[in-house]
């Protein structure tokens, strides 16, 4: 069908690297593109470049399930994230993109009733940060999902805690919206150009060595997700993260079943359906540490057992596609987006398997961070040194997930 098109026009130029910048960017993935576009639309910095060593959207921001959320409990964490929820809401307006949007609620299934005072707590929390929450009873939830398995013995549904702006966004739709606002306000996106190494003097940053030359740099953000340990040891860092795969899987196309984003409660597992009909869905990390960008069996083995524990009817549907993306998982759960020891570099990381819904807030808040020297005002608690004063952000396991 697109045979007769010709003559399209590239969303964004292909320069080549200047021999410096004010702020280079390395990596071009969400964060990584969202923080040059805020540097560039909301702090006015100019001389801007992002180095990508593959090619936009390479990495997780194209692997991710697409979940946006603002359903955190944590004061270190319900602000920002709901931060991120307004960005989304108004990003289509501001990249002038249509990067799919989609509000179509979550809801986090209960199956104990110690399970809906914690969600109740979550909702109140929620709710005191400016976010929406709704407790669902068993009654109203099988009349907006009714094919769940209500009466699983082991694990029977009590109810749901629902968020109904939250939803899914088009994951490519969302780097292709911000490469482009970027570079239309002059910052370069340089593919194919790998950061091997940094230039250090005096313990400030010069510059970086990359495949394609030294690029000299006032300041440099890092912000490269599941390859952050590697790319800040070039630095001499070593960081309080490691890297897992997660894997994601999407079925073949059914007629429209699930409305939104439906999260199991007594096992990893989570789906949604996507615009082509696709049952989308996914769970926990692999166990072991790993860069390739690709899982095992024993996981997918356990994320179908816990969609068929849920929804017995998913047992009928093809499997389309599998496939996988590494976590930069940090030892809270909860991300950095701080300042390092040496000057000029910051770093942005520690996004577990949740930094998708994170992108606006991250980019912005990264963009506040380089542009000014201090956090914003929603990302104060994503300091380094939290790990050494003890002052974690942990979730237990609710906050950071992909659903
Ligand atoms: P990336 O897209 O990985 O960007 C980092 C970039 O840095 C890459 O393009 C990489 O090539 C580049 N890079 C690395 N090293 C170098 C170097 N030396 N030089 C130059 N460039 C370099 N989150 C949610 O909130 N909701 C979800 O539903 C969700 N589901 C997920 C499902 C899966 C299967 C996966 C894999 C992730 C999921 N996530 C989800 C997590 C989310 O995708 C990530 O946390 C987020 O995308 C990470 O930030 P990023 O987009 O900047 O990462």
């Amino acid at each position: 069908a697109l045979t007769g098109h010709k003559g399209w026009r590239p969303l964004w130029r292909d320069p080549d690297p200047k021999p410096a910048y004010d702020i280079v960017i390395v990596g071009g993935g969400g964060h990584g593109l969202a923080t040059a576009f805020y540097l560039a639309h909301t702090f006015g910095e100019l001389k801007v470049a992002v180095l990508e060593k593959g090619w936009l959207g390479s990495g997780n921001i194209g692997r991710n399930t697409t979940i946006i959320r603002s359903n955190y409990l944590l004061p270190g964490n319900e602000p920002f994230y709901e931060f991120s929820m307004k960005l989304w809401e108004n990003l289509e307006q501001e990249t002038n993109f249509n990067s799919m949007v989609s509000q179509r609620g979550i809801i986090n299934l209960i199956h104990t009733d110690g399970q809906r005072d914690a969600y109740r707590r979550r909702g109140n929390a929620m709710l005191l940060a400016g976010a929406d929450a709704r407790l669902l009873g068993r009654d109203e939830l099988r009349q907006m999902v009714p094919f769940l398995n209500y009466d699983n013995p082991r694990f029977p549904i009590k109810g749901g805690l629902m968020q109904s702006r939250a939803g899914t966004a088009r994951h490519d739709g969302v780097v292709w919206g911000y490469a482009r606002g970027a570079d239309q306000r002059g910052v370069d996106i340089i593919q194919n150009c790998e950061v091997t190494g940094f230039r250090i003097e005096g313990g400030a940053v010069q510059g970086v060595e990359t495949s394609r030359g030294y690029i000299g740099a006032k300041k440099v953000g890092v912000a490269v997700a599941g390859n952050s340990s590697r790319v800040m040891s070039m630095a001499g860092m070593r960081l309080p993260i490691e890297s897992h795969v997660l894997q994601a899987f999407v079925s073949e196309g059914l007629k429209p079943t699930i409305p939104g984003v439906i999260t199991f409660g007594a096992g990893h597992f989570y789906v949604s359906q996507s615009d082509k009909g696709g049952l989308v869905f996914g769970g926990d990390i692999d166990g072991y540490n790993s860069y390739a960008q690709r899982g095992n069996l024993p996981v997918v083995e356990d994320v179908i057992e816990g969609g068929m524990a849920l929804m017995p009817m998913i047992g009928r549907a093809r499997l389309l596609r599998a496939w996988g993306g590494v976590m930069d998982m940090s030892m809270d759960g909860s991300p950095i987006i701080d300042r390092t020891d040496i000057d000029g570099l910051y770093f942005n990381g520690g996004w577990c398997y949740g930094g998708f819904k994170a992108t606006p807030a991250s980019g912005y808040a990264f963009a506040h961070l380089l542009a000014t020297d201090r956090p914003h005002e929603t990302a104060t608690a994503y300091r380094f040194d939290r790990f050494a004063r003890g002052h974690v952000i942990d979730e237990k396991g609710v906050g950071a997930q992909p659903n």
